[in-house]
């Protein structure tokens, strides 16, 4: 693979797209690893010589002893992040001197885990289907300037003001509109006192560290949590994620220029998930869904909520090309398809007024109203074990590339880190 200084890895669908892998594969020549924007929802199943790690906050690069950033586009829930530290030493693999978290990422406090559980429960049928870990709360405070930062943790005197001003107002929504009991701040400032002694040490200028790292030639990986169809301004609202899982966010989180990305990968399944609500064209009806679900082990990996399964949709992923800048794809769980003997692909939208497109509608209504085009490909039906691809999934994977106008350079044929083919 072509070295270039900086690389992002983005999911191109809508998340749990295997980027875990890629980006653990990518670490290797990396020298530094960025995880840009999310909190502790978006769990990276890694397997490494049997081994499975799921890490939620850290970069998984840590797995291979490479320094990792936490940007400033994160939230942080203090608790995991030290629960997540502890575990990883623990194992075996340092984190001191190689963990950085920007001190202006922001804290999820106990009052956002609070409130995004009593908030899913209130609005029952109509729930976004959050993970209920207080990341959207913890958002919604950063964007209404109440939020308490990572740096906050330095300053004792600063942290109790502005717990005690939280917990004061907070408590207002906890008791009158969700009737939970209240938060005591003497009780949240005592928790927070203790994470902060133990997370000093890793509180850094995280765009510092990557501006010196590339000013010095390094190599830096970004990596992307959930996907591009569930990005804040360009993913399907409002089923989305509260930040910016797209390629741009890695600079606006790590405080760097735009021009100053090389590379953009895309992971995306040579299918299709989607959990939760939401329209969903490609959604594989009758009993393939399952086969597909069982196959592919679409389940939650900190949740484990089943996911919706669809066939390949070229339509939301030639969208995701163009928001992202993707320049390279990498077209994981190909060997869950090896089951089929012809494996439909959407490749253009009907709308409501009888035209079709081969581009993502603007208007969520006719994303809500529109139905797929299928072209259906012949299926390899072997298994996909050896160092070429069998002449029908080369096939399949020509036809992605042809149709978005971008080169598939990894394939993941099995769920081991050594199952990824590169071209
Ligand atoms: P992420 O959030 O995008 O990293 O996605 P996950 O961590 O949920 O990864 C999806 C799952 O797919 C994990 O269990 C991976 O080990 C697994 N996986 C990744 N790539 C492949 C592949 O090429 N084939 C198969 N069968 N499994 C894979």
């Amino acid at each position: 693979m072509r070295h270039v200084p900086s690389t992002v890895i983005v999911g191109a669908q809508w998340g749990d797209e295997g980027k875990g892998k890629i980006v653990d594969l990518l670490a290797a020549e990396s020298d530094l690893v960025c995880r840009y924007q999310g909190g502790p929802n978006a769990g990276h199943t890694i397997v490494v010589d049997g081994a499975t790690y799921k890490i939620r906050s850290v970069p998984s690069g840590i797995i291979q002893g490479k320094a990792s950033a936490i940007g400033a586009g994160c939230v942080v829930d203090p608790a995991v992040l030290i629960g997540e530290l502890d575990e990883l030493e623990r194992r075996g693999h340092p984190t001191a001197g190689l963990v950085f978290v920007s001190g202006n990422a922001h804290l999820i406090m106990p009052w956002h885990v609070a409130l995004d559980g009593a908030r899913e429960r209130k609005l029952g049928d109509l729930q976004i289907g959050t993970t209920r870990r207080g990341i959207g709360p913890a958002y919604a405070d950063k964007a209404t300037r109440i939020g308490i930062r990572v740096q906050d943790l330095l300053d004792p005197k600063i942290l109790r003001e502005k717990i005690g001003l939280a917990v004061g107002e907070k408590n207002v929504w906890l008791e009158r509109v969700y009737e939970l009991e209240p938060l005591d701040d003497a009780e949240v400032l005592e928790q927070a006192l203790i994470h902060a002694e133990r997370l000093t040490p890793y509180i850094a200028d995280t765009s510092l560290l990557v501006d010196r790292a590339l000013r010095d030639g390094e190599h830096v990986l970004f990596e992307g949590a959930q996907g591009t169809l569930l990005d804040l301004d360009h993913g399907t609202y409002p089923f989305v994620t509260s930040s910016s899982p797209i390629a741009a966010g890695a600079a606006v989180s790590f405080g760097i220029g735009p021009q100053r990305i090389d590379e953009v990968i895309g992971v995306a399944k040579a299918y299709v998930t989607r959990v939760g609500e939401g329209p969903f064209p490609s959604e594989i009806q009758g009993p393939d869904q399952e086969r597909v679900r069982e196959l592919g082990g679409e389940f939650g990996t900190v949740t484990g909520r089943e996911r919706r399964c669809g066939w390949l949709d070229l339509v939301a992923l030639r969208f995701a090309v163009r928001v992202n800048g993707i320049t390279k794809l990498a077209l994981t769980k190909l060997d869950v398809l090896s089951a089929f003997a012809a494996i439909p692909v959407c490749v253009r939208y009907r709308l409501p007024d009888g035209t079709e497109t081969e581009d993502f509608p603007a208007h969520q209504s006719d994303f809500h109203h529109c139905s797929p085009v299928w072209e259906t490909l012949p299926g390899w039906e072997c298994v996909l074990d050896g160092d070429a691809l069998p002449e029908a999934a080369q096939a399949y994977v020509r036809f992605v590339e042809d149709a978005l106008g971008v080169p598939v350079t990894l394939v993941g044929t099995g769920q081991g880190r050594e199952a990824v083919l590169a071209f």
